[in-house]
């Protein structure tokens, strides 16, 4: 064991929505002594991405300098972990720097594992196909959308767990209505591929989708997932799990979302469940502390919590684990608890958003208690339009909600 180059008292590995907004609540809470490593120099605000493929929203309002969020006070190393040793407890980054640590907060996101789909990488470099899960490719998904008139436009989704599980139906139903508008929707079959059995596992929620669905006349293949990608050709592959069947769909236009999984080098490492080949890191689904090394927490997208994974589970999870990490500096029991709370804005038209709230047991969570949430509303579209960034930016990022 030698003496890492540094030392921080809480050192937090990833700077997005989830390291941020931990920095800043214990900045808050007058925590001296943080580093976060960050290897990129702009921070995004990911949830804008629906929008800006919707054609309602530009993709610049969906990124700042990593420089303008980063709490001061923080130090803020510009590099990219590839290494946890939790029995030295010390980071090693990609240029070989080695950190060391009282506390660990783990948070790097999700991966996204284009090459998991036969076709899939090579097809978003071809001009029908387009993904709202990259800051480059959004826009080219509302460009897709303004130029269609006619034919068959796909939107699929992969099974397991992603971030925000509504975002690969949320884009179909933001084109469907722009083209019941222009009026050619008649002209244009919607297929939207789904691996769950139903639109969305909390019933209220569900019921109201398919209200959506049928208004839009769009074809919905359950239990089913997309196998392969025909760049040039314009077909997919789609397996139906349920009936063991395969089907081959051409398109005009299609939407992808990539089958993410924990970051390899997650995966791969100590922190992981070893039983779980999901890769997650391995934290109580309350305290978001780690089971086996108690002086590491992780939340967010990386974290193996069985919550809806989104950045509204993050504004919930990112006060416990503040608070719990302070009390543990101070040798007391994490005090605070995560409920599983998330929440996915369903745009269900381009002036309507079907907000559902949720927790771990599943059932709505709303709140706003006297309005009826269950229902896609208008207030709910200005909140999502809106409000939401604008909660981000000024209040999440800096502690503050
Ligand atoms: C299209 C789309 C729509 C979405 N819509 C919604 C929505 O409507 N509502 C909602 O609540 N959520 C939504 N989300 C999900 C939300 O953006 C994520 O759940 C949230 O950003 C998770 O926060 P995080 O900090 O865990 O990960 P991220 O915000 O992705 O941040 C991870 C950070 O870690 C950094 N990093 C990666 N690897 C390393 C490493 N090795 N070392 C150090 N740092 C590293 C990355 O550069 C990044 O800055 C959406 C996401 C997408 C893509």
């Amino acid at each position: 064991m030698t003496t890492p180059a540094t030392h921080h008292r809480v050192l937090i590995v990833g700077g997005g929505s989830a390291g941020v907004s931990v920095a800043a609540r214990l900045r808050n809470a007058r925590v001296g002594d943080i580093g976060l490593i960050e290897p990129s120099g702009t921070h995004y605000y990911q949830p804008l991405w629906t929008l800006v493929g919707g054609g309602c929203a530009p993709v610049g309002k969906s990124a700042r300098p990593q420089a303008s969020v980063v709490p001061r006070g923080v130090a803020w190393l510009k590099d990219r972990a590839v290494e946890i040793d939790p029995g030295d407890r010390t980071v090693t980054t990609a240029s070989g720097a080695r950190v060391g640590y009282d506390r660990l907060v783990v948070c790097p996101g999700i991966q996204l594992d284009w090459e998991r789909v036969a076709g899939m990488a090579e097809a978003l470099r071809t001009p029908a196909v387009s993904s709202n899960y990259t800051y480059e490719l959004a826009p080219k998904t509302w460009e897709l959308i303004r130029d269609l008139r006619s034919g068959t436009a796909v939107f699929t989704m992969p099974a397991g767990p992603i971030k925000c599980a509504g975002a690969p139906q949320k884009i179909a139903y933001l084109a469907a209505d722009h083209w019941r508008r222009r009026g050619v929707l008649g002209a244009i079959r919607v297929v939207l591929v789904l691996p769950t059995p139903g639109l969305f596992g909390v019933r209220e929620f569900a019921e109201e989708l398919e209200r959506v669905v049928a208004r839009y006349g769009i074809e919905v293949r359950t239990n089913s997932e997309l196998v392969e990608v025909d760049g040039e050709g314009r077909q997919v592959v789609v397996a139906d799990h349920a009936a063991g069947t395969r089907e081959t769909i051409g398109y005009d236009l299609l939407h992808v979302v990539p089958p993410q999984s924990a970051p390899d080098w997650i995966k791969a490492g100590p922190l992981a469940d070893p039983g779980n080949p999901a890769g997650y890191v391995e934290v109580d689904k309350h305290t978001m502390r780690h089971v086996r090394h108690p002086e590491v927490f992780a939340l967010g997208d990386a974290g193996s919590t069985p919550n809806s994974k989104t950045g509204a589970a993050v504004r919930r999870q990112a006060p416990v684990v503040a608070r719990n990490v302070i009390a543990t500096l101070g040798n007391q029991p994490p005090p605070a608890s995560y409920d599983g709370y998330a929440s996915c804005p369903l745009t269900t038209a381009r002036d309507k958003t079907l907000l559902a709230e949720f927790d771990y047991t599943m059932r709505p969570t709303p709140s706003f208690p006297f309005i009826d949430t269950t229902r896609e509303r208008r207030d709910m579209w200005y909140l999502k339009r809106y409000g939401l960034s604008a909660l981000y930016w000024n209040l999440m990022l800096k502690g503050r909600a």
